[in-house]
């Protein structure tokens, strides 16, 4: 199996808390797979996500035992060149949005300036990007006079434009209305169909739901369960362990508690209808 990402018996401890925020975690990630992070507030998926992009320990320190190989390295043995590797979109697109330059062409071309990319080369490269999120009629406007869907394609932008790997994604929707949700779930639809390695952390479990292979779901530092997406999300028992699941699964599974001939259980509504 080509594994991306392995984390082996991973247990970490933010400096003086007391309890760890990740607990013997052992998962791998299959390159070109998409992942659905779910879990409770607090349950660890952003500590999940920084361990995977080498920000623990560099930079929250603490104390880390266990280890996290991306592409068969140690995080802890990878210099800058794992930032390369690994794009990772926050939560608040304002966090990702560097402040130092006055257009949106010019924000999304930064990251590859600091590579040292020619400059043809970033010409193009960019407005391909601009293209594929449909920020190209915002080119000339400000990044912080934006909506807050609009900057969050511009946030994407500014990282697909570098072409990692692996992209890490971290509740890109939770501050968009529902058209913004969708055209930021039109961009990530597109780096799937890239073959990207999509870790998608996502309260909205509709989402997960339709665009995620596989699912892990943490509580309390720990991954309680993993895998197909398909039948983990209509998991009965994972509910009553506080996971989400999507209502037509919840609904599928119970009716075929009752008897009734369901083959398939749903998880999204399309194949509720189908
Ligand atoms: P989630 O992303 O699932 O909401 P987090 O990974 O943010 O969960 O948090 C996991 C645990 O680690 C929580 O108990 C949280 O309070 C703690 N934590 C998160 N960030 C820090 C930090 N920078 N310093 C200390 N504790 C933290």
């Amino acid at each position: 199996m080509d594994y991306i990402i392995e984390c082996k018996n991973v247990t970490y401890s933010y400096p003086l808390a007391e309890i760890p925020a990740i607990r013997d975690l052992n998962v791998s990630i299959e390159r070109g797979k998409f992942y659905g992070v779910i879990g409770e507030n607090g349950s660890g998926k952003t500590t999940f996500c920084a361990l995977l992009r080498g920000f623990i320990p560099d930079f929250y320190k603490g104390e880390l035992q266990g280890e996290v190989l991306v592409e068969g390295k140690k995080t802890t043995d990878y210099g800058g060149e794992l930032s390369a590797k690994i794009g990772y979109v926050f939560q608040n697109p304002f966090t990702q949005i560097s402040g130092v330059k006055e257009t949106v062409f010019e924000e999304v071309a930064y990251g590859l300036e600091n590579f040292g990319v020619p400059v043809e080369e970033i010409e193009r490269r960019v407005v391909d990007v601009m293209q594929m999120t449909d920020i190209e009629s915002l080119a000339e406007k400000n990044p912080f006079d934006l909506s807050g869907g609009q900057m969050q394609r511009v946030a994407l932008a500014s990282v697909i434009v570098l072409e990692p790997d692996i992209l890490i994604i971290d509740e890109p929707t939770s501050q968009l209305d529902p058209e913004g949700t969708e055209s930021v779930f039109a961009i990530i639809k597109t780096l799937k169909e890239k073959h990207k390695t999509i870790i998608l952390v996502e309260h909205k479990i509709d989402l997960i739901a339709e665009y995620a292979d596989e699912v892990l779901v943490f509580k309390e530092g720990r991954l309680i369960a993993s895998g197909d997406k398909q039948e983990l999300l209509s998991d009965l028992s994972l509910l009553e362990q506080g996971a989400a699941l999507p209502q037509v699964a919840i609904l599928g599974s119970r009716l075929r508690e009752r008897g009734l001939p369901v083959s398939r259980i749903p998880v999204t509504e399309k194949q509720a209808i189908e």
